[in-house]
């Protein structure tokens, strides 16, 4: 049991870090492997002195999956820890020790060299797909100097690995090269990268060429949407909305940047056990996967629609219809179904209707998600959302009723965002900075700008209150 994600920098260097990505990536590696009932499949655990445990009992096949099965479940003895390798989940902003930007790289570190503080391997891999633009490298059969395919950041940790786990076993071959041709070490790394593109279905890398090209935009979306449909998974494509929001939008904002660090602390305190009952049950798989995942999907793009688009009620309710009609998660939802995951996602221990395992993601729920209020907020709420529009679907209500009254719950929604001590922190400046931000964004009108500056003003220290008030005046 020998691979670990940090859940900080783990002193590599300065930055954010964001350990759900890594966990999002293995998991892709493990080919979403939640087991088979015989074997439990990718879970990990809880975090103990800020690294989390990767653990895994494969029931996949496939090449990757083997080769992480063998990083998990061999005790390399890099240390006398048991601590074999670290994964550090570099933003976009992370800078190594030395000074090194990580964005659009990956660095694997044997122990004792000066990028790697730690007494293990160490990888630092980029998870910001630099910063948006993606990073390009060249296709097999290509020429040389030509950079058409995207190395998407689950290719690049599974590249990493190959070199950990050849440093781990002790086994490294030499890494003289010059110029674009790749060292003997860098060809197994990415002959074995391919073992990894085939199982997400994306062209092979070039295994001779090293280089890569920054900016890729041009094949960005295309690649991104051959992944998510090969993967055949929803979780891909759950996730790369989630990043979008926390990249596109959030990323502008400090406190932003705060929010997310919360919820991803409280979300560990509950997302392993919910993929160990997932792993249990494929009825529960799918039930979180239909309730609970498409109807986020669904929220974040009628939330991003009614914020920044400013969609009309009538054509927010057009928006909610047409996503109704391309889900059949959606369409084919009744009410009892809506009933049963609003009991779930509501912490409701006595849920009649549902089965043992679901009544028991309900009192997981209940214990571990629910107190906090920023998993309240940003997940629990929003799914609510949905579920309860869908009921006023089926109601029949009129596609304008429901445009307006999905509105008037956004615009509440959004005066209620959990408010941590950050805000006490930032500069004047920076806050009305970001001030500014909401206004462009969750707080369009006066009045959320009103309700949320009470609740603001009431945390603020004096002099910072009374730059609020002014702002929003109400
Ligand atoms: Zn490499």
């Amino acid at each position: 049991m020998t691979l670990f994600v940090a859940a900080d920098t783990s002193g590599a260097g300065l930055g954010n870090v964001f350990p759900m990505s890594a966990e999002v990536d293995l998991f892709s590696i493990s080919h979403q492997d939640l087991g088979d009932g015989v074997h439990k499949g990718f879970g990990e655990n809880p975090p103990d002195n800020n690294l989390i445990q990767v653990t895994y009992d494969r029931s996949d096949p496939g090449i990757p999956a083997t080769r992480l099965d063998t990083l998990v479940n061999t005790n390399f003895g890099v240390n006398v820890n048991d601590v074999d390798v670290i994964i550090v989940a570099a933003g976009a902003n992370f800078t190594l020790s030395d000074g090194t930007l990580t964005i659009g790289n990956g660095f694997t570190f044997p122990v004792g060299v000066t990028d790697n503080p730690t007494g293990s391997v160490l990888v630092v891999y980029d998870t910001s797909d630099n910063n948006g633009t993606g990073i390009c490298v060249r296709k097999e059969g290509d020429g040389a100097g030509t950079f058409s395919i995207e190395e998407p950041e689950n290719v690049i940790l599974y590249h990493e690995l190959s070199h950990a786990f050849h440093l781990a076993n002790g086994d490294p071959l030499s890494s003289v090269a010059s110029g674009c041709t790749a060292s003997p070490e860098e060809n197994r790394a990415e002959t074995d990268e391919n073992d990894m593109r085939d199982q997400l279905g994306l062209p092979h890398r070039d295994a001779t060429d090293h280089c890569g090209n920054p900016g890729c935009q041009s094949s960005v979306s295309s690649c991104c949407i051959i992944a998510s449909v090969a993967s055949g998974s929803i979780y891909s494509e759950t996730v790369k909305t989630l990043r979008n929001v926390r990249d596109g939008v959030l990323r502008c904002s400090e406190c932003g940047f705060d929010f997310f660090n919360h919820l991803y602390e409280d979300y560990y305190a509950f997302s392993p056990e919910v993929c160990r009952l997932m792993a249990r049950s494929p009825d529960l798989q799918e039930l979180i996967r239909a309730r609970f995942l498409v109807p986020l999907t669904t929220v974040l793009d009628l939330m991003q629609a009614h914020c920044i688009e400013q969609l009309s009620a009538e054509d927010l309710g057009l928006r909610f219809a047409s996503r109704v009609t391309e889900a059949p998660e959606l369409s084919r939802t009744s009410a009892s179904d809506i009933d049963v995951a609003l009991a779930i996602i509501g912490g409701d221990s006595a849920i009649e209707t549902s089965t043992a395992i679901a009544a028991e993601l309900g009192l997981l729920l209940r214990q571990r998600a629910s107190p906090s209020p920023y998993v309240q907020w940003a997940l629990m709420r929003p799914i609510a959302m949905i579920l309860e529009a869908l009921s006023w679907h089926l109601d029949g209500m009129t596609t304008r009723q429901i445009g307006s009254h999905l509105g008037m719950l956004f615009e509440d929604w959004a005066t209620q965002m959990p408010l941590s001590s950050v805000w006490n922190s930032l500069s004047k400046y920076s806050l009305n900075e970001e001030l500014g931000f909401l206004e462009r964004t969750l707080l369009r009108t006066t009045e959320s700008r009103r309700r949320f500056g009470q609740r603001l003003v009431e945390v603020l220290m004096a002099d910072r209150a009374v730059l609020v008030g002014e702002r929003w005046r109400g």
